[in-house]
């Protein structure tokens, strides 16, 4: 596999899936090959779409909450306050949690644009890393920006899923001044885990950044090298097994 400089750009799933077992990048890569940075920025998909691609229930369950999360402020702003919440929320205990929590922070923040997230499911590319980013916010009391990431439950790469997005934020402001849709950087970091209504926010620390970076360098440098080697220790959870086997049958 010959790899030219453009194809080392990473989306969050294939640099984890290269973590896991370079092999399973390079099969994964070969069947979702690079999008072109207007089609990637431009796209979204709407949860019929997902639906006719064969998504399981759990998934299709996690873009329906994400839709719901995105649409939240700009729907029951004028009735955060209120001390019960609509029935549509009260009969679903993800949406209730999120209620809470929004109805909690609504009453601490200090202004009303601290509450509103200041983007929402924004995809960005820049020359090394593509991803989708849930939710931006805005730091109370700092000049700074928080990035989000919405997840059912806690899983063992949330950390370097997040310095992932932190640096793809701050890489694309500073690759794209001229824009100025993003004014200041990322100071923290955090996930909302929405099945049990609990919110883990970081600081994005000068060591966290550095060491995501060598990380994200060390692993487009194998890429780069054909570094494609098989950790066996991963199969039982591999979603490209049959491909693999077949390639592995063929050489
Ligand atoms: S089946 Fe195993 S070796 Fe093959 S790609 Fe998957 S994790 Fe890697």
């Amino acid at each position: 596999m010959v790899v030219m400089e453009y194809e080392l750009n990473l989306s969050t799933t294939e640099f984890l899936y290269f973590l896991d077992c370079p092999q399973k990048f390079r099969l994964y890569r070969i069947l979702n090959p690079l999008p072109y940075k207007s089609n990637f920025m431009n796209s979204s998909r709407s949860v019929i779409s997902y639906k006719m691609r064969g998504y399981k229930s759990k998934k299709d369950k996690g873009i329906k909450y994400h839709h719901f999360f995105e649409t939240f402020h700009k729907k029951y702003s004028r009735i955060i306050t209120n001390t019960t919440p609509p029935e549509e929320i009260q009969e679903d205990n993800v949406k209730l949690l999120y209620w809470v929590i929004q109805q909690e922070k609504y009453y601490e923040k200090k202004e009303d644009y601290y509450w509103y997230p200041f983007e929402r499911e924004v995809r960005l590319m820049t020359e090394k890393q593509r991803g989708k980013i849930d939710c931006i916010e805005l730091c109370e009391d700092k000049n700074g920006l928080r990035v989000i990431d919405y997840k059912s439950t806690p899983e063992l790469n949330d950390h370097l899923t997040l310095l992932f997005y932190a640096s793809l934020l701050n890489d694309y402001r500073l690759e794209n001044t001229d824009e100025g849709k993003f004014d200041c950087e990322v100071l923290e970091v955090g996930c909302y885990y929405y099945e049990m209504g609990v919110k883990k926010i970081y600081n994005l620390t000068e060591v966290d950044r550095l060491a995501f970076e060598r990380i994200l360098k060390n692993t487009q440098e194998k890429i780069s090298n054909n570094e494609f080697f098989l950790n066996k220790s991963s199969c039982w959870n591999c979603n490209v097994k049959t491909i693999c086997k077949i390639e592995i049958g063929r050489n």
